[in-house]
């Protein structure tokens, strides 16, 4: 009998998981790995952070070694990007017109930037944010320094890019929909510790506000819905990423806010998985379907999908991670957004000076945990999440009491 093939299409973080573990796990069957991007696959994080800002080289954020995918006997095809799949002949259907059989597929195509989609969002001064050829446009614009940078979006993304514009000395607005940056991922209170952090870096803000049009003409400006003008060299759009789900559906695939998938990160089609940006895979511990947009989610549904693959008993297990670095102050988040929502916050450490962890508690349980220049304590976070059990307020804030002994 022939080895089995696993195809996978999309050469992201994800889809690359995939791969190294299943070679890790032993699979001798053929492995094949499309993506459309002609690079082999690479970590995002970086392209915002360090690689933005001039302190890392580009190569650091590889995946793995370009000698690697030949040695693992991992067939990588750059600049191929997959149409749709015919479920019951196990065959995918590719862009140069081919088509290939397999015996699993993984479907791992990610996402892509959201358009800022406004009058004048296909000026060249807008630059979006997603791949390696974006970040590195963006770099060249800002790093001549002295520009007026309009930031679209006041999430994790556009407070990553409004520092790292800062640090080129350039002049930076950020606008954004929210009366708060971030209160939409952490709340008003926390978004708050953020928006301080930008204003102590000049940066200004417009909140509760909408960007309606670019005015790509001789005084260039972003265009508000109040009708204000805001001067812009370089706008960067940083307005969230959309799934890229046009595969699946294509090929009849049940949708949700993304790919649905089981814990095991099946989809609704035997033989079918999908991991990474593009799965709203169900998460035992919460009972529901979450789709998550962080690297950490890439590795972590990448590897129940190759369990699953090989027969194994797998479960989306994890707890959802994930980091962000601005100016001088890091931070990573564990937890589940979704229940964090509305939740009572408790502060550990000292908020004003940016030195904390923050708990968010529902029915006395810690259901997420941020640390904000704190270190080495995700584990315990972690631990307090999964464990479900009722935590005394006053302990948990209380700074005497050891973490670990909570
Ligand atoms: C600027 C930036 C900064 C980020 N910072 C952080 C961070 O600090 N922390 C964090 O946790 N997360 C961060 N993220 C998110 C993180 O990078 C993503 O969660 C991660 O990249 C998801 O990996 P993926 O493999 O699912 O998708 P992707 O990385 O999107 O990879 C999917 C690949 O599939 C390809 N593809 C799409 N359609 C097809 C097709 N039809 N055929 C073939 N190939 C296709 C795409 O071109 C792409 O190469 C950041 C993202 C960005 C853009």
């Amino acid at each position: 009998m022939s080895k089995p093939t696993v195809l996978i299409a999309g050469a992201g973080l994800a889809g690359a998981t995939v791969a190294t573990e299943l070679r890790e796990r032993g699979f001798d069957g053929r492995i094949l790995l499309l993506g459309a991007e002609e690079h082999a696959p690479y970590i995002r994080p970086p392209l915002s952070k360090e690689y933005l800002k001039g302190d890392a080289p580009i190569e650091e954020g590889e995946v793995h070694p370009a000698d690697w995918y030949a040695d693992n006997a991992v067939e990588f095809l750059p600049g191929v990007e997959a149409g749709s799949f015919d479920p019951a002949a196990h065959e995918l259907f590719v862009s140069d017109g081919g088509r290939i059989t397999y015996d699993s597929l993984v479907l791992a195509t990610g996402a892509s930037a959201r358009p800022l989609g406004v009058p004048g969002s296909g000026h060249g001064a807008v630059f979006p944010l997603r791949t390696r050829e974006d970040s590195s446009r963006l770099r060249a614009a800002l790093e001549v320094g002295g520009r007026r940078v309009v930031l679209a979006g006041s999430g994790w993304i556009g407070l990553e890019v409004a520092a790292a514009a800062r640090g080129y000395g350039n002049e930076v607005t950020v606008i954004g929909h929210s009366a708060v940056p971030l209160s939409g991922a952490i709340g008003r209170e926390l978004g708050g510790v953020f928006e301080r952090l930008h204003h102590e870096n000049e940066v200004v803000f417009h909140n509760a506000a909408e960007v309606v049009a670019v005015d790509g003409g001789a005084e260039q400006a972003v265009v508000l819905g109040s009708g204000e003008r805001i001067p812009a060299d370089v706008v960067v759009a940083g307005v969230g990423a959309v799934p890229n789900t046009r595969v699946a559906e294509r090929s009849g695939v049940r949708l949700g806010n993304g790919v649905l998938t089981d814990k095991g990160m099946r989809t609704s089609i035997e033989d079918v998985y999908a991991v990474g940006d593009l799965a709203d895979a169900f998460l035992p511990a919460i009972g529901r379907h979450l789709r998550s947009e962080h690297w950490a989610n890439a590795i972590a549904s990448g590897k129940v999908a190759a369990h699953a693959i090989l027969g194994d008993r797998a479960s989306y297990d994890d707890i959802p991670y994930f980091y962000s670095d601005q100016y001088d102050l890091g931070m990573e988040y564990s937890g589940y957004a979704p229940l964090a929502a509305g939740a009572q916050v408790v502060y550990r450490g000292d908020v004003d000076s940016r030195e904390f962890i923050a708990f968010w508690v529902r029915n006395d349980r810690v259901v997420a945990g941020m640390n904000v220049n704190v270190w080495d304590v995700q584990d315990d976070i972690q631990r307090l999440i999964r464990s479900g059990e009722r935590l005394d307020a006053d302990r948990l804030a209380d700074e005497s009491v050891d973490l670990a002994a909570l």
